[in-house]
Order: structure tokens, then sequence, then C-alpha cells
């Protein structure tokens, strides 16, 4: 049955749950190397288009999803796969205590997950050209930088299959559309140079306009108590849940 839903960003429409259709493309892996598989997956779970929120999208007409925000893609994915296969998410996590170790089983509920809308100012820079204001606090320099969409994450993984080693600075860089003083050729030599203070105050800008779904969740190790952050991990178990194993008694 078709769920009514509203995006971050406040596109809305209505989504199905995946079918045999969709599970041929979960499989298909020349469609993953190419990372077009959650397009081919939003296109065709996407049923219709009730308000086209920042977008320009003709009357009703669906997304074109290489142009929504990675926060609209990430929420329309994760009510999928709740329309799909229901609430509850388990995934398995490792204790990060040295002295532990212990890998365990975590459930939640994805419905729990909490949801920032994208602010009204944002929406309004978005559709103002995606263009944001910042500055390096101790560069003393302004930054523009923008929102990432569905094309950029297609990219980011691209980078990330080819192994770059500085995974902060190509995000950073990414996102960056303008230095104050720095010719667009000599960007990447600039952020080399930065300090990581100011990098890091960059990715807090980022976060403090992104729309989307908080991932970082606090999981519990059930053997050693410890408690830690993890960012909720995206694996097979989303789309491909297993049965619940039953624990062996000893
Ligand atoms: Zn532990």
């Amino acid at each position: 049955m078709p769920s009514h839903i509203i995006c971050p960003s406040g596109l809305a429409g209505e989504v199905r749950g995946l079918t045999g259709k969709e599970g041929k493309l979960l499989a298909d892996r020349s469609l993953a190397r190419s990372g077009a598989t959650i397009d081919r997956i939003l296109g065709s779970c996407w049923v219709q288009t009730t308000d086209a929120g920042v977008y320009e999208l003709a009357d009703g007409a669906n997304p074109d999803w290489s142009k929504v925000l990675v926060g609209d893609r990430f929420y329309a994915l994760v009510q999928i796969r709740r329309a799909s296969f229901g609430d509850e998410y388990a995934f398995s996590v490792q204790c990060e205590a040295a002295s532990c170790r212990e890998r365990f089983e975590w459930e939640l509920k994805l419905g729990d997950l909490s949801v920032r809308a994208l602010s009204n100012e944002a929406k309004a820079a978005f559709r103002n050209g995606n263009r944001f204001e910042t500055a390096l606090p101790r560069g003393d320099r302004k930054v523009w930088f923008r929102l990432l969409s569905g094309a950029d994450e297609v990219r980011a993984a691209t980078l990330r299959r080819q192994g770059r080693e500085n995974l902060l600075l190509e995000a950073v860089g990414l996102r960056i559309v303008e230095i104050e003083g720095v010719a667009d050729k000599d960007r990447r030599r600039f952020l080399e140079d930065v300090e990581l203070a100011d990098l890091t105050a960059l990715l807090d800008a980022f976060e403090h306009v992104d729309g989307g779904i908080e991932t970082s969740i606090e999981v519990e190790c059930p053997s050693c108590q410890a408690v830690q952050d993890v960012d909720l991990p995206f694996e097979r178990g989303f789309f491909f849940p297993r049965a619940r194993k039953e624990r062996p008694t000893p």
C-alpha cells in the first residue's frame, strides 16, 4: 500500500514498497558499481508527487533524483524500506573497547530516528542558486558552499571506491563553490594547508544547514556496557532483512 511522505525539503508524495522488479535491481552488480541503484529504486517506488517542495517540477511529475538533495533521497529511501519490510532494522556492530571487541546485533525502529527539516532560509538559498555563505574562523576568509544532490552522492561513492586517502578533504572539497581570494584551480592546494580547526568549522557549517535524518546513533555493548556512537550502517540487511536468528541456548 502506498504511503504519503514529506521529505525534509518539503518535497511530498506517495511511495510504495519494493517489488520483485526492484529485487532484481538490487542484485545487479554493474548497476551498483555505477552508483545508479538508488536512483532507480527511488524512481520506481516514488508513485506520485503531491508537493514539489524546493524543486521545479511539472505538475505531479516525478523528481529527477540526481538533482534531489541527499537528505531527501535518504529520507525517501528509509520510507520505502519501511513500506517494504516494516520499521525494525537490525545490524551488527563491533564493540570499540579494546578489551572487549564483542560483535553484537543492534535493532532500532527507523521511524524513531529524528528528522531535521530544511529551514526556510536554507530552502530560499537553495532555490536562489544553491549558495550558502560561511567563513573560516582562523583563516578569516569567506567561503561559499552548496547542498549536495544525488549526482554528488554518486561522485562521492566513486571517490570512496577509488580509495582516496584524504576523505575529509574530499568531502569538504565537494561542497565548496568558492573561497574568497582563491582561484578555482588553486582551491585544492589551498585546502590542504588549511588548519584542521577551520576544516571542522566548515563541516559544522554544512551540518547546520543540512536537512535529513539523524544517522548518528548511540548503541550499548551487551557484554561490557560501553556506549558508543555509530553511523547508521546502510548494509545488506537494509533491503534484504534476514529472519532473526535465535541465540543458541548454552
Ligand atoms: Zn563491549
